[in-house]
C-alpha cells in the first residue's frame, strides 16, 4: 500500500469519477451490444447489493471522487434506484449523481429520482425514426424514450444529454436529424462504436470515425466551431445555436486526461473500460472490510490504471458492456 492514498494515478491523472454498473439486465437487446436471445444474467448473489454500492462509494469519497454515475444493464431496471440516489448523494465529498438510461423506464420513474437527488440524466438514443429504433434495440419503443425524456425535463434533470453511436448503414443517415435535436436544448453526442462485448465484434466494418460524423454534421448544418473538451468529448458549437461533442474512444483515445474507473454490477473494480484488469471489491465488502481497507483497494486501482488502452482489434472481450457498464 502506498503511505499516502489518494486519487492520483501514476500518470498524473486525478480520479474523481465513479461509474457503477447497478445491474447486468436490461430490457434492450440494442443489436451491437447484446445477442438476441440476452446474456445470462448474473443470480442476485453476486450483484452487489444497495448497501455495498454505498459503502465503495463512501470509500471512493474518502480518495476524492467526487462524481457518480448510475448505469447498467438498464439501471431503471432494478427497483428502488431513488433510495440508492438518495444515499449516494447524501455522502460527503460526492457532490453529483447522474444516471445513463435508455430512458424506457424514465416517465415513471423521472420525478422520484429528481427528488432523490438525482442532478441529471444521459438517454442513449441511436435512432429518432420508431422502426429503426426497434430494430436497434429489438425491444424498444420509441415513444416510450421521448416520454422519458419529457419527463426526466419536467423534474428538472437537464441538461439532457442525449447519446448516439453511429453505425454504418445502420443509422448514419440519421446524425443531422440528431444533431438539430441540440437546438431543443439537447446536448448531443456522438459516441464512436467500440470493440467491446461478445457481439461488439460484428460491427466493426460498421465503425464510423468521429472526423467523418462530424463532417457530415457540418455539411448538413453548417460549420462547427470548436467549444471546449468536456471529458472525453470534444463539444461543438452549431451555426444556429446549441452545441454537439464527439466521443472518439477508438480513433482518436483519451486516455491522458480520463479522470474515471468503474464498477461491475457484480463488484469488481475495474480502472479502465477497454483493459480487463479488474480487482474484487465483494469478497472484502462481504468479509467485512473497514473503508480504509476498501479505500486501499480502489487507490490500488488507481495506482494500476492503465494508460493508452490502444485499442484494437485484440482488445480482450472478457465482459459484456451490460456487466461493465457503458
Ligand atoms: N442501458 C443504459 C443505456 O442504454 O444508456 C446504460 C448502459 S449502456 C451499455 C451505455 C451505453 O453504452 C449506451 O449508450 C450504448 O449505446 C453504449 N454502448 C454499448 N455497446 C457499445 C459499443 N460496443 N461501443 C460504443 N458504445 C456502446
Amino acid at each position: 500500500m502506498r503511505w499516502e492514498m489518494d486519487n492520483l494515478d501514476r500518470f498524473g491523472r486525478r480520479i474523481t469519477y465513479l461509474r457503477v454498473s447497478v445491474t447486468d439486465r436490461c430490457n434492450f437487446r440494442c443489436i451491437y451490444c447484446m445477442p438476441p436471445q440476452g446474456v445470462p444474467w448474473r443470480p442476485h448473489r453476486e450483484i452487489l447489493r444497495y448497501e455495498e454500492i454505498v459503502r465503495i462509494v463512501e470509500a471512493a469519497a474518502s480518495l476524492g471522487v467526487r462524481k457518480v454515475r448510475l448505469t447498467g444493464g438498464e439501471p431503471l431496471v432494478r427497483k428502488g434506484l431513488p433510495g440508492l440516489v438518495r444515499e449516494l448523494a447524501g455522502i460527503p465529498g460526492i457532490e453529483e449523481v447522474v444516471l445513463t438510461t435508455n430512458g424506457s423506464l424514465l416517465a415513471e420513474q423521472a420525478a422520484a429520482l429528481a427528488r432523490a437527488g438525482l442532478a441529471r440524466v444521459n438517454v442513449s438514443l441511436d435512432s429518432l425514426r420508431p422502426e429503426r429504433f426497434h430494430r436497434i434495440t429489438r425491444l424498444g419503443r420509441l415513444e416510450d424514450v421521448w416520454a422519458g425524456i419529457r419527463a426526466a425535463r419536467a423534474a428538472g434533470l437537464v441538461p439532457i444529454r442525449l447519446n448516439a453511436v453511429v453505425l454504418r448503414g445502420v443509422n448514419e443517415n440519421e446524425v443531422v436529424d440528431i444533431t438539430a435535436l441540440a437546438r431543443q436544448g439537447f446536448q448531443v453526442r456522438f459516441i464512436e462504436w467500440m470493440p467491446l462485448g461478445s457481439v461488439g465484434m460484428e460491427f466493426r466494418e460498421r465503425f464510423v470515425p468521429g472526423e467523418e460524423i462530424r463532417a457530415r454534421v457540418e455539411e448538413g448544418l453548417g460549420p462547427l466551431t470548436p467549444l471546449r473538451e468536456e471529458g472525453p468529448a470534444r463539444v461543438y458549437a452549431l451555426p444556429d445555436g446549441g452545441e454537439v461533442g464527439f466521443i472518439t474512444a477508438f480513433s482518436a483515445p483519451f486516455c491522458a486526461t480520463c479522470n474515471r474507473m468503474r464498477i461491475t454490477a457484480d463488484g469488481k473494480l475495474r480502472p479502465c473500460l477497454l483493459s480487463p484488469l479488474e480487482l474484487d471489491l465483494r469478497e472484502p465488502l462481504r468479509s467485512g472490510a473497514t473503508r480504509e481497507e476498501l479505500a486501499a483497494l480502489l487507490a490500488q486501482g488507481i495506482e494500476r490504471k492503465p494508460f493508452a488502452h490502444g485499442v484494437a482489434a485484440e482488445t480482450p472481450h472478457d465482459r459484456e458492456m451490460s456487466e461493465i457498464g457503458g
